[in-house]
């Protein structure tokens, strides 16, 4: 029996930042399995399944959707953003690695835009020089790593991508973030909140690393914060825009 299994991403939520790609997997799938959120926005049809989960059910939904591929049906697995990126893709390999009985079917993982670059596009280009991306929930990894990596980065002079940056679970992390941040960077870095990048309730707005208020972010927050190059170009009514240089002057935080 030859099912598949495509893990692909549905971007940051804009019909338009959906990949052909992804389309046309999810044109054909048997069954569609994700976050019951993103299962939401794939374009109904009949004769697919849906089967939408829970946020915490990672691990059972990787093997859920590897069981049935190894059926013979033509299973999708959607993320939002990209699937790679702080999302499915890991968790079915996951799953994979200890369960040789599935090693055979036959995977796909079909990229999206990440919520980083959705957000970036809007604000101009923030990660137009060296950058990373780091997920600030302490869920799956220690807080005192967290701000290891914080303070390596902004250090080193990267501008950095702060994914899952608050939550009612966790309300003191970003406030806590910032503070390190400001103790190595200049308070004028710009910092620009990312809400619901392409999305009907997007939002995008830029602030001074020193004034800056974690509480104005939630859980559909992409924050950027700038290196000591990004620089803000204020063009009157007109949304300002951020960029980062692509030369850097090897100068440091
Ligand atoms: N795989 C996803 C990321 C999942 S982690 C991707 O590649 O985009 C979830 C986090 O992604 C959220 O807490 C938020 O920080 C970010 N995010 C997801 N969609 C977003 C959007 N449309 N705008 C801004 N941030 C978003």
């Amino acid at each position: 029996m030859t099912g598949s299994l495509s893990i692909a991403g549905l971007g940051p939520g804009d019909a338009a930042l959906v990949t052909p790609e992804v389309s046309a997997a999810l044109a054909c799938a048997t069954d569609v399995l994700g976050y019951a959120p993103y299962v939401a926005r794939v374009p109904a049809r009949e004769g697919v399944r849906l089967h939408p989960s829970d946020n915490r059910m990672e691990l059972q939904r990787a093997g859920e959707a590897l069981r049935l591929a190894s059926e013979g049906r033509d299973v999708v697995m959607v993320s939002s953003g990209d699937p790679g990126v702080f999302a499915m893709a890991a968790a079915v390999f996951e799953a994979l690695e200890s369960a040789p009985q599935w090693r055979e079917v036959s995977i796909r993982v079909l990229p999206g835009i990440t919520a980083m670059l959705a957000a970036a596009a809007r604000a101009g280009a923030p990660l137009g020089h060296d950058f990373c991306a780091i997920s600030l929930s302490d869920n799956l990894k220690p807080w005192d790593l967290i701000e290891l990596r914080l303070l390596a980065a902004a250090g080193a002079g990267f501008v950095i991508a702060l994914y899952n940056p608050i939550s009612k679970a966790r309300p003191w992390q970003l406030g806590r973030a910032f503070e390190c941040l400001a103790a190595i960077l200049p308070g004028t870095t710009p910092v620009i909140f990312g809400r619901a990048a392409g999305r009907p309730d997007e939002r995008i707005d830029v602030h001074l690393l020193a004034e800056v208020d974690a509480q104005k972010a939630d859980m559909a927050t992409c924050i950027i914060i700038g290196s000591p190059e990004t620089r803000i170009i204020r063009r009157g009514d007109k949304p300002s825009l951020v960029y980062t240089p692509r030369s850097a002057s090897g100068s440091k935080a």
